[in-house]
């Protein structure tokens, strides 16, 4: 939620829809909680939570719910370890998807500095384990840069067969090194790039990896430079971006710069379809989670736009 004076001024465009009588939200919880697993939905305080936990899909978090990181705009708890890593997590976490009849699963961790391989085994196991159970599934994740060990962790990352590969670059060049102290621009491109140089080539044989990236504006940026920014994603091969409005989780974070108006969401949608991505999503409400399979379908379907 916005924190101090800007609550009040919250613009219509960002209310959210509640979870609908009879939707699968208190089903939802119920798998969340019995199996012990973290979701993003809760622990970033996502304002879509009532959409889409009542349609039956969540974001899960894996590694516990403490972050090595702290970057200014971010609701999940920060701390210089996280916890000790589940060993039965990639277990639950497959039975919870097969319980919820998921089609598709959006996976993401919190960061482990702390880690020697940055958590990249325990990201594999969890795809692996997922898959294994639920042959149909498709396995979206979203994973942390894996500073310090980037190329062996997404290569053993990509050797379990995730069938989207999201690395969100989260705000323009200008604006980054305010606001994720140890996040960085460029690395964030060549992450998304050499993902897929990797995959094609160890996995020749596995057909081209579907890469995704997201950018969050109210954080100081102009459109301009948002633009910017997308160029810079497709001069990477990326194929699916989000964008979507920054809300101030407390007022410990950073201040919300601006109420992103809706033409601007309608001129990044235009300029990246334009742009060639196979799939743009852009909206206030817009978060990298948020119809995630549709946004795969539409980039797999090549119909680009999936108007928000
Ligand atoms: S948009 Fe993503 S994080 Fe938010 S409730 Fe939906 S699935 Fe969860």
């Amino acid at each position: 939620m916005p924190w101090g004076p800007e609550a009040k001024q919250r613009p219509d465009w960002m209310r959210v829809r509640a979870a609908s009588p009879g939707s699968r939200f208190d089903e939802l919880t119920e798998i969340v909680r019995s199996n012990g697993l973290h979701t993003v939905c809760e622990e970033a305080g996502c304002p879509n939570i009532g959409e889409c936990w009542g349609r039956g899909t969540a974001t899960f978090q894996i590694m516990g719910d403490t972050c090595t990181r702290a970057c200014r705009y971010c609701a999940v708890t920060s701390g210089k370890r996280g916890e000790a890593l589940d060993p039965l997590e990639p277990a639950k976490l497959a039975a919870a998807a097969e319980r919820m009849g998921l089609r598709h699963v959006v996976v993401t961790s919190v960061d482990r500095d702390d880690l020697p391989d940055k958590g990249a085994e325990h990201w594999a196991q969890t795809i692996r384990a997922l898959r294994r159970r639920n042959p149909e599934l498709q396995v979206e994740v979203l994973v942390p840069d894996f500073l310090g060990a980037e190329e062996a962790a997404i290569l053993t990352v990509l050797a379990a067969e995730p069938h989207v590969y999201n690395h969100n670059i989260e705000t323009v060049r200008r604006v980054q090194p305010a606001v994720r102290i140890r996040g960085d621009y460029d690395r964030a491109l060549w992450i998304l790039r050499r993902a897929k140089e990797l995959w094609a080539e160890h996995f020749p044989e596995r057909g081209p990896l579907l890469t995704k990236s997201g950018i969050i504006v109210g954080m100081g940026e102009t459109d301009d430079e948002v633009v910017e920014t997308m160029r810079d994603l497709r001069a990477h091969d990326v194929d699916v971006v989000t964008i979507g409005q920054y809300l101030q989780p407390s007022a410990k974070h950073l201040p919300l710069d601006r109420w992103v108006p809706l033409d601007s969401f309608r001129r990044f949608r235009e300029e990246g379809v334009a742009m060639g991505f196979g799939s743009v999503f852009a909206g206030p409400l817009v978060r990298s989670s948020y119809r995630a399979e549709e946004q795969r379908l539409a980039a797999e379907g090549g119909s680009r736009v999936v108007a928000y």
